[in-house]
């Protein structure tokens, strides 16, 4: 089985050491680091987007102390469909939403059940439109959190979110399904940590298509 799990360890297309730590986690047999490092070598949808190179988002000025207090948002368009990213700066936990239209009305439709299911954040981090609107503005009084639209006292923090809609563009369109590409990213540890995000949200791992 060791073709398929080398596979299966590179499905999300994240990069040898990556592959490697999933590995650690989940699978052995003798030569193992080898075979995955020949294989994402050889990997033909790594080599289509060799040129996109990926840089982990960059942690905040300000560390949040706990998961979901600060999540940032952002929209962009892939594939001709327009999506809101929302990431959690404690966990880098992202969720991904398809908009039907980029409008304050649109974001605030998507926004609702993710914050259904992850609790309100205190803080939003986000570009300026629509999230200065008047319907957004009156979206997050009614729901009670704070929205930073502007740079003063974050500078990098619009960067670092816009860092973060490349590593997902990039996981959706390596990955057959978008939503197993999602999903590994999930599970694979943050460069420089050896915890992923789920693990730092939800203090376990998704199951996924790995044996653990
Ligand atoms: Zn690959």
């Amino acid at each position: 089985m060791r073709k398929e799990m080398v596979q299966i360890l590179h499905s999300s297309h994240a990069g040898i050491e990556k592959s490697k730590q999933r590995a650690t986690e989940s699978t052995y047999w003798p030569r193992i680091n080898k075979d995955i490092e020949d294989y994402v070598n050889r990997c033909s949808t790594c080599q289509t987007y060799h040129n996109i190179k990926q840089k982990e988002p960059l942690l905040p000025v300000e560390v949040p102390q706990v998961p979901w207090n600060t999540v940032g948002l952002d929209v962009f368009t892939l594939k001709g469909h327009d999506y809101l990213l929302c990431v959690d700066y404690y966990s880098k936990y992202p969720e991904v939403t398809k908009l039907f239209t980029k409008t304050a009305h649109g974001i605030i439709t998507a926004l609702k059940p993710i914050f259904a299911g992850h609790g309100i954040p205190k803080q939003v981090i986000a570009d300026n439109m629509p999230f200065n609107s008047q319907e957004f503005l009156k979206f997050a009084k009614e729901w009670d959190f704070h929205v930073t639209t502007t740079s003063p006292l974050y500078p990098q923090a619009n960067g670092q979110v816009e860092r973060f809609v490349g590593i997902i563009k990039t996981a959706m369109k390596k990955s057959q399904n978008r939503n197993i590409g999602i999903l590994q990213y999930r599970n694979t540890p943050i460069t420089g940590l050896k915890y992923f995000p789920a693990l730092l949200l939800f203090n376990r791992r998704l199951r996924d298509n790995i044996p653990t």
